[in-house]
């Protein structure tokens, strides 16, 4: 599975990517998080990156795009990967497309976690305060001031994309306003619907499959055990001359009652009309061999 998830700073992105990884075993591919890392180590990447990232800026596109580039080509990512802050420009996204068409690979989807502005500044404060409380350091950008101008790079930069995505068909929107958890089980969702995941923690396509497959083979096989008792009793009403018609008679009724047994199948699975056709059979066969034996 390959996704990216859209959507501006404090929108959930992170989180949900980490889920998804938790739940799918595929890597996350943050270039915020790839960048962070080359600017505490100090890189060349990382020098380039350092004043931009605080101030709020975008690195320019050839850098993400080169890191992402080798980053796609590592074997952890081959299984599938989540776009995490990547591509965050049209010429990012060209260049994504690009990258992925040269490898013959597929996007499966773009995931955009759609929020409201105004609650984004409360969602950025609170990452700053659990990230304190867990004793590590606060990003230089989770500032208001920072953000603001982050959410204007979103705007003119960023958003551009979902025009982008739904043009190509791949956009899903997904409200990101809803509790962590409901969020994750839409994605969830949507992912199984497009069939880029097998149903795993929401069993209950496949366990509505196996019951109608169940149910169809149980229809069945009524029908047939009720086609072959109507047909015995056709056979059965053939002997004696008087007691055919009887006979034939008890048939009908047994094959009557063949007829709503097979109704009954029919309604729990399509393939139980085979039912009635057998009970009509053996009404027709009852009658056939009464008429049959009257005539002797
Ligand atoms: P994030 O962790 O995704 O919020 O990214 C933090 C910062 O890293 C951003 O504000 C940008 O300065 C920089 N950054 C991350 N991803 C990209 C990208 N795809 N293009 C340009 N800059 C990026």
């Amino acid at each position: 599975m390959r996704l990216i998830l859209l959507g501006p700073p404090g929108s959930g992105k992170g989180t949900q990517a980490q889920r998804l990884v938790h739940r799918h075993g595929i890597v996350q591919l943050s270039t915020g998080e790839m960048l962070r890392a080359a600017v505490a180590a100090g890189t060349p990447v990382g020098l380039q990156a350092k004043e931009i990232m605080a101030n709020g800026g975008l690195v320019p596109d050839e850098v993400v795009v080169g890191i992402i580039a080798d980053r796609i080509e590592e074997p952890d990512a081959k299984k599938g990967f989540i776009l995490d802050g990547f591509p965050r420009t049209v010429p990012q996204a060209e260049a994504l497309d690009e990258l992925l068409r040269k490898k013959h690979l597929k996007l499966d989807a773009v995931v955009e976690l759609r929020v409201n502005e105004s609650a984004l500044l409360a969602r950025v404060e609170k990452r700053a305060e659990e990230t304190r409380a867990r004793g590590e350091e606060v990003r230089l950008d989770d500032t208001p001031e920072v953000l603001t101008k982050r959410l204007a790079q979103y705007r003119s930069l960023t958003e551009p994309l979902i025009h982008y995505y739904s043009e190509r068909r791949k956009l899903l929107t997904v409200d990101g306003m809803m509790t962590i958890e409901h969020v994750t089980r839409e994605i969830n969702r949507i992912l199984t619907a497009l069939g880029a995941l097998e149903p795993k923690e929401h069993e209950e396509p496949k366990r509505a499959a196996k019951r109608a497959s169940t149910a169809s083979k149980a229809a069945k096989k009524t029908a047939k055990k009720t086609t072959k008792k109507a047909a015995k009793s056709a056979k059965k009403a053939a002997k004696p001359a008087r007691k055919a018609t009887k006979g034939a008679s008890k048939a009908v009724v047994k094959a009557r009652g063949t007829k709503k047994a097979a109704k009954k199948a029919g309604r729990k699975a399509a393939s139980a009309a085979n039912a009635r056709k057998g009970a009509k059979t053996a009404k027709k066969a009852a009658k056939k061999l009464t008429k049959k034996r009257a005539k002797r």
